[in-house]
């Protein structure tokens, strides 16, 4: 199972952080041991003292594909959750003036926390709401309509590179809001107002 995400995915985002909106779609990747299923806690690593939450909802692939056209990208998708992309961002930050890769900062043990799916066709993909609360208050609020890429867009962007396979997991970028989480916190994630997602920090 790989697991995808993109950044800079929302203008309002990629303006917090500085960042120009991009031009394609920025891609990374996650390990199989990122994922914590199931309301599994999240060990606050010891490298990092600014990992920040990034809400994002998530694509599960269906089947497999390769070199899709956007046309025929929707199909190749059968759920939407929702899941939190952890970031070290004081590691990000230290890579990012290196010019070195992410991954320290993306994709270590536990950074991708997983909430539970919804059928895509009890969806209206193009206005599914998203939101995270972080002890009980509202911290994040998005909607698939802000997306820079569609999601169709983004599994034919990502096919070009990589075979999509049965499992395989799309983050598909998080809204404004990313904040610093502390041990002790407890995160809530929610497509419309079902709460999927269940993570404390210990
Ligand atoms: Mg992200």
């Amino acid at each position: 199972m790989k697991i995808f995400c993109v950044g800079r995915n929302y203008s309002e985002h990629a303006a917090e952080l500085g960042n120009a909106v991009p031009s394609e779609p920025v891609i990374f990747t996650k390990q199989d041991t990122a994922i914590l299923k199931n309301g599994e806690p999240f060990y606050h690593p010891d490298f990092s003292s600014d990992i920040h939450y990034e809400v994002e909802l998530v694509l599960k692939i269906q089947k497999m594909g390769k070199k899709i056209k956007p046309a025929f990208a929707l199909q190749y998708v059968s759920e939407i959750g929702i899941g939190i992309d952890f970031t070290a961002r004081d590691k990000q930050q230290e890579l990012k003036q290196k010019g070195l890769p992410w991954e320290l900062a993306k994709a270590f043990d536990g950074s991708a926390p997983l909430g539970d799916f919804i059928p895509v066709n009890q969806l209206d993909l193009d206005n599914i709401s998203f939101s995270l609360q972080q002890n009980g208050k509202m911290v994040q609020q998005g909607n698939s309509a802000d997306m820079i890429f569609s999601f169709a867009q983004i599994v034919s962007f990502i096919s070009q590179y990589f075979t999509l396979k049965v499992g395989d997991l799309i983050y598909t970028g998080t809204p404004s809001g990313v904040g610093k989480v502390n041990i002790g916190d407890v995160l809530e994630g929610s497509i419309g107002n079902k709460k999927l997602l269940h993570c404390e920090v210990k």
